[in-house]
């Protein structure tokens, strides 16, 4: 029998002080490479090159889904087998590859290196490489270096891993600068536009969004910058910017139209926007996502969701699901759950929820083979075994490739669960 470990919190609604179920077993996640994909289309004059083996390699080619024919903006550099007295081969050769890419290839203004499992990737200093390669290449190109090892990061992790190693070189702000917004965490630009015309609407600013779109915009960072996550898996990237003075607003996340609201709410409260304003200005959002809602109800009301732990993204995901679709929680299981990050949304998840974090896959396997749940959620390497047992599954991965958050895609992010429910029936009749 796994631990099972009370959490208690400050707040005793919900889910706060719910007990949460830890197992530390085999896992069945994808690494933080898999970050690469979203990444890579939001900072669109970086490139990352994955340090790492053919395995890699393969790993980000599926996972982009499509074979590369333009000019790509990531790439695998296969480190063979090789001994310590290989090393400064290799290193020679990284070195030689980064000259020859970024003479090619101008547009690049910031270079990622990215680390990976294999024992010779390992062995290899990256940061070291990424500083001497960026001495050599600055101020035209920064080279940074962080890990996406599926050792050290599960899938959404890689991008913490990636923000986190940008913090140190964001410019200060200045002390008395006035505050600002700093929305954290990779949304798409539909979104980001979106949340921009709102906040513009609120008269709250200057708001920013970490990551930017281009290298040059990066956010400047002070004792007046105010952030708020619009992704649940950023850890040690909000570590890092509250250790510069960064003051977290604490929210739940984006995703429906309550979590949007609650979201947005927390920016107009720091921002002393009247509730009048708030109200005004929100409600053509919050009809409009009703409406969506309302359609995608009647598929979804009373059906039992089983959450494998993949994206991080599991507790929100279920919040939204249960309150405003009338789902039912079997169990909600994440890599991690991060008690301050998500005192928000555990207090608003109902009571006697089961929650577990980490993974021990045969033991979580057979608890939902015995909840028998309508769907389950999970990641590409269990989705096939479970639909072969007949259970309908969706897949984690692409609740981080379709844009979720927001008002305007609240609809969509409820049909992502209707529409594999509809399809069983489908095939049932
Ligand atoms: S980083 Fe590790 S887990 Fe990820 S693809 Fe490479 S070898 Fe596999």
């Amino acid at each position: 029998m796994s631990p099972v470990i009370p959490i208690r919190s400050a707040v005793s609604e919900g889910c706060s002080d719910a007990p949460v179920l830890r197992e530390r077993g085999q896992r069945e996640v994808f690494c933080g490479l898999t970050g690469i994909i979203w990444l890579h289309r939001k900072i669109q004059d970086a490139f990352f090159l994955v340090v790492g083996s053919r395995t890699c390699a393969h790993l980000i080619q599926s996972a982009a889904g499509v074979m590369i024919f333009a000019e790509p903006r990531f790439a695998t550099a296969i480190i063979d087998e090789r001994d310590l007295a290989g090393l400064a081969d290799a290193n020679t050769e990284l070195d030689r590859v980064v000259t020859r890419l970024l003479e090619r290839r101008p547009e690049i203004k910031l270079l990622f290196l990215v680390g990976s499992c294999p024992s010779e990737v390992i062995k290899l200093d990256l940061s070291r490489a990424a500083s001497r390669l960026s001495g050599r290449f600055s101020p035209d190109v920064r080279v940074l270096s962080y890990s996406g090892s599926g050792i050290e990061t599960t899938f959404t992790q890689g991008e913490d891993a990636c923000l986190a190693a940008l913090v140190p070189n964001l410019p200060a702000a200045a002390a008395d600068a006035p505050a600002s917004l700093l929305v954290v965490g990779t949304l798409a630009d539909v979104v980001e536009d979106q949340f921009m015309r709102l906040f513009a609407a609120l008269d709250i600013g200057p708001v920013q969004f970490f990551p930017p779109r281009r290298a040059g915009a990066m956010p400047a960072i002070g004792p007046n910058t105010r952030l708020l996550l619009a992704q649940p898996f950023l850890a040690d990237t909000a570590r890092v910017l509250e250790a510069r003075g960064a003051q977290r607003l604490p929210a739940p996340f984006p995703l429906g139209a309550e979590g949007t609201t609650l979201w947005l709410q927390a920016a107009a409260t720091a921002f002393g926007v009247s509730a009048e304003v708030f109200a005004r200005v929100t409600a053509p959002g919050r009809e409009r996502a009703r409406a969506a809602l309302a359609r995608q109800q009647p598929h979804l009301a009373g059906k039992r969701i089983f959450f494998f732990p993949d994206s991080q993204l599991e507790i929100p995901i279920a919040r939204f699901l249960s309150r405003e679709l009338g789902m039912q929680l079997t169990e909600v299981g994440s890599p991690y759950l991060h008690r301050q990050h998500l005192a928000e949304e555990l207090a608003l998840l109902p009571a006697g929820t089961t929650l577990s974090e980490g993974q021990d896959v045969e033991k979580q396997l057979d608890r939902c083979r015995a909840a028998q749940p309508d769907i389950a959620v999970c990641g590409l390497g269990l989705a096939n075994p479970l639909e072969a047992e007949g259970m309908t599954t969706k897949w984690s991965i692409e609740l981080v490739f379709t844009p979720i958050q927001g008002y305007d895609q609240a609809g969509d992010l409820a049909e992502l669960f209707a529409r594999p429910l509809l399809r069983k029936l489908k095939l049932v009749a």
